[in-house]
């Protein structure tokens, strides 16, 4: 199934900007304030990057602002280099964050406040059942929970237990602060959540100041209030948490009333999209880390050369419902491969070399081909190619008993070098196992720049590189991180884990011009996609990552349909 609607081209339209307008013009709101709030406990992925690109476009369509607001409640997960890499990706995604970044740990004083407020107005006790036990109390689905046996505690008792939490007098885990609300409530968010609960572990940014921290529940709407957040737009997931996120709000002295809209999740083919699982692919080591250029993450993909706008692009198509869909992961590459093909600089280079030497070219002889940049951007002009008597071109280029239809290199056959000559085989040279390790080729000095004089046509045009000035490189090769189109729904994710999806290739052979590609440039390796330097490499080493292929499966599929 798939689940996009908007062409990028479109100006967006969805029930979110919808409500928005009519909230505007029913004077519900002044202005427009969202915000982004993740969890510094993991790194951002493409699905976060659909809940960015809608708060910060919403944002600017509607004059409005975006907070970025980092969500940090929970010490025991939470690290500074999440924190800076949240950062870090955000303003690369180019979304109009103008850098300003808000903590939920800047109002831990007011909220510890509304907590005592609640205990006042009798609307929160402090609780001596472990999490087991609460669990136990809890219920579920079918069946009522049941009050806890220190629901009926004095305003007094609670306030006292209250500082005594914040003053560090009980272990971790040994109480808690819970909202009163009604432990039969059909929803169990509202069965009397934890507000407030224990933890010794150094915050990132308050150190140990605290021992108590809020729970996600209770400061995340409050937040939202005090910034004046007018539209709280958030996953599916939290359509449940409303009712408690209300009660919240009613009950306590806050500055402004935000207004939660729930859109569904993005997820996408061949890969998950859980901070969890994703955490568990690198902690255990089935990627090289976040950055990883197979992981869904931002940093992963900016690894591998996606440009930030084919995101934009790519979320842009995305529909904003209610309705949970899968993605094509092939559309993704759609929206990446798209641009590059007009915009990518054309380059070659031989992944799996096989050494041909032209027998007829005259040896010590170098000459310099010009070849064109982008056939689709006449302003890139053209550059020079060293061209001599041994080159390599691609193994597969070659075939022994070719079928007719093989335009290649066949003994006997002659294809076309990529703005050099023409070339036909005239000998192959194997080793004592019978393989091919070298190919004899006779040229045709009337063919320079890839025309023949005499109008004899050839099929096949290879990319090539000479022997004596080709750069060696290595260059990694990405398929999907899992095989299986959901991942997510096996009993064991890691069991579908692609055991082929990084392939590296040494001793690879480039053009030389290929030694100085900017980092963040992407640039065609001719007929084999699409390729970026990775940080890995140096000048003398370089390491290119394939950012996608050529071939366009997803636009096949369409036309297809
Ligand atoms: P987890 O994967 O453990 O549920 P999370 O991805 O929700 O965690 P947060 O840091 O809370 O982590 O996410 C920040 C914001 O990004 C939330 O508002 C959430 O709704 C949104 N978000 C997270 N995942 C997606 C997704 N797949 N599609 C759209 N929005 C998402
Ligand atoms: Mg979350």
């Amino acid at each position: 199934m798939t689940d996009t609607e908007n062409t990028s081209s479109d100006t967006p339209s969805d029930f979110i900007r919808d409500r928005i307008r009519e909230d505007q013009a029913g004077g519900v709101v002044d202005g427009l304030i969202t915000r982004f709030p993740p969890e510094p406990n993991g790194y951002l992925h493409i699905g976060h990057a659909k809940s960015i690109c809608l708060n910060f476009g919403v944002a600017a369509e509607f004059n409005g602002r975006c907070n970025l607001r980092l969500d940090d409640t929970n010490p025991a997960k939470e690290d500074q280099e999440f924190i800076d890499a949240i950062q870090a990706d955000v303003k690369w995604l180019d979304v109009g964050w103008g850098g300003d970044v808000k903590y939920t740990s800047d109002n831990f004083e007011r909220l510890y406040e509304w907590a005592e407020h609640l205990i006042g107005t009798g609307l929160a006790y402090v609780d001596d059942l472990n999490a087991d036990e609460m669990r136990e109390y809890r219920g579920t689905l079918t069946e009522p929970g049941r009050d806890s046996p220190h629901r009926s505690r004095s305003v007094d008792e609670n306030l006292d237990l209250f500082r005594r939490m914040r003053g560090g007098e009980f272990e971790d885990g040994a109480r808690a602060l819970r909202a009163k609300i009604d432990m039969a409530s059909g929803n169990i968010n509202l069965r009397d959540p934890v507000l407030y609960r224990i933890i010794r572990a150094p915050h990132p940014r308050t150190g140990d100041e605290w021992c108590i921290y809020p729970t996600y529940d209770f400061a995340h709407g409050q937040t939202d209030a005090m910034e004046g957040v007018t539209h709280s737009l958030c996953t599916l997931e939290f359509e449940d948490h409303r009712p408690l996120y209300d009660w919240l709000i009613e009950n306590l002295p806050v500055p402004a009333r935000p207004r939660q809209y729930e859109f569904s999740r993005l997820n996408m083919t061949h890969t998950v999209l859980s901070k969890r699982l994703l955490t568990q692919l690198v902690t255990d080591g089935h990627v090289a880390g976040w950055d990883d250029p197979r992981m869904p993450t931002v940093t992963g993909l900016r690894r591998r050369g996606v440009p930030a706008a084919a995101i934009r692009d790519f979320i842009g198509r995305l529909s904003i419902s209610k309705n949970d869909g899968v993605v094509e992961a092939a559309l993704l590459e759609h929206c990446i491969r798209d641009p590059l093909n007009d915009s990518a600089l054309r380059r070659m280079a031989v992944l799996r070399p096989l050494k041909v030497v032209i027998e007829n070219y005259p040896e010590g002889q170098v000459e310099e081909v010009d070849a064109v940049n982008n056939p689709r951007d006449e302003t890139a002009g053209t550059r020079k190619v060293p061209f001599s008597r041994e080159i390599y071109v691609e193994r597969d280029d070659f075939m022994e008993d070719a079928p007719k239809k093989f335009f290649r290199l066949s003994l006997g056959r002659e294809v076309r070098l990529r703005a050099a000559y023409f070339i036909t085989c005239t000998d192959v040279i194997k080793d004592e196992s019978g393989e091919v390790i070298e190919l004899r080729c006779a040229y045709d000095p009337e063919t320079r720049g890839g025309d023949s004089p005499d109008g004899r046509k050839v099929k096949g045009t290879l990319h090539w590189v000479s022997a004596a000035h080709a750069m060696d490189a290595e260059v990694r090769l990405y398929s999907p991180l899992f095989a299986e189109e959901n991942p997510g729904a096996a009993d064991d994710f890691l069991s579908v884990l692609n055991p082929d999806s990084l392939e590296v290739l040494t001793g690879c052979k480039l053009e030389p011009s290929l030694s100085d590609v900017p980092a963040g440039d992407v640039v065609q390796f001719e007929r084999l996609g699409y390729f970026c330097t990775d940080p890995d490499g140096s000048a003398d080493k370089p390491v290119f990552n394939r950012t996608v292929g050529l071939r366009d499966s997803f636009a096949k599929a369409m036309a297809k349909n």
